[in-house]
């Protein structure tokens, strides 16, 4: 029901009370019926009469100004001053509260990594509102009083500003045989790029030597560090052609590839590590490796 009906209503209802009250009602009613108006008042008075009508109305009047609150599911209005023209309604409201996303500049992440760091709440607000309506129009709106229920967090994203570094294939005219990830039961560290024994390994990017020579299940292999303190891995080469210690700028050849080790065919296993974790190299070429 709109609040002019609502208006509309309570003053036919509140003039029909005044009336029944005054005994103007139940006087018209007798005479029209032509009752004798003293037999009526020996059995009850017209004033306690009219008072149970009155207040029968009133319990109406609740009744309809109950259904007009509950109408609306966000709102809960309350008239608290009724007259002929005007009416004055308290209304409560919730509101939803957002805050934008917050952008972080993250040096220690690569461009194009992002994090969440703290996800979103959403926050409640409650706004007490007195409404002035003139003959069933809004005629004020003033706002009594505003409470936060739930205050909102912004969702926190961090992004990455760090250049990626960048790599370049340490062989030519490799067949790529095994990719970076699960196999066999175990995760493979690196990429083997299958090329004739003998072929030249250049360095993926300048750094230093920090391990050469002979290394376990990596048969002959080259470690080198980078200046951004991430390390490529060569192995299974039949010879290093660099010392520990020796500076290298990018495709620098450091050794031969070949097949020593824990190997079964010619190859070169090829691995970077950033930050100690083993990545996979071909989202680190400066090309789209030849699968
Ligand atoms: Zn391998």
């Amino acid at each position: 029901m709109s609040n002019l009906a609502t208006s509309c209503l309570i003053n036919v209802l509140y003039k029909l009370s005044k009336w029944i009250y005054n005994g103007s009602c139940y006087k018209s009613v007798t005479k029209m019926l032509g009752v004798d108006e003293t037999v009526k008042k020996s059995i009850i008075s017209y004033k306690r009469l009219s008072l149970l009508v009155a207040c029968t109305l009133s319990i109406i009047l609740l009744g309809v100004l109950r259904s007009q609150a509950y109408e609306d599911n966000s709102m809960e209005a309350t008239p608290i001053f009724a007259s002929s023209d005007k009416m004055v309604q308290t209304m409560t409201c919730m509101e939803e509260m957002s805050l934008p996303c917050e952008y972080v500049e993250d040096e220690d992440l690569y461009i194009g990594e992002n994090i969440v760091v703290k996800e979103a709440v959403t926050g409640i607000k409650e706004t007490t509102i007195m409404l002035t309506y003139s003959n069933g129009k809004e005629e004020t709106r003033e706002i009594l009083d505003e409470e936060i229920i739930q205050e909102p967090v912004a969702r926190v994203v961090h992004i990455g500003t760090k250049e990626k570094p960048r790599y370049i294939v340490p062989v030519e005219n490799y067949i790529f045989t095994s990719g970076f990830g699960a196999r066999w039961g175990t995760v493979h560290c690196g990429v083997d790029l299958a090329v004739p024994t003998g072929t030249d390994v250049a360095a993926a990017a300048a750094g230093e030597v920090i391990q050469s020579g002979w290394n376990g299940g990596y048969g002959i292999s080259v470690y080198i560090r980078h200046d951004d303190g991430s390390i490529t891995r060569y192995g299974h080469m039949s010879e290093t052609l660099v010392c520990v210690g020796d500076k290298v700028s990018q495709g620098d050849i450091i050794g031969r590839s070949g097949s020593t080790g824990d190997s079964t065919g010619p190859h070169l296993h090829f691995e970077i590590r950033i930050d100690g974790e083993a990545v996979d190299p071909c989202n680190y070429f400066d090309e789209d490796i030849k699968l």
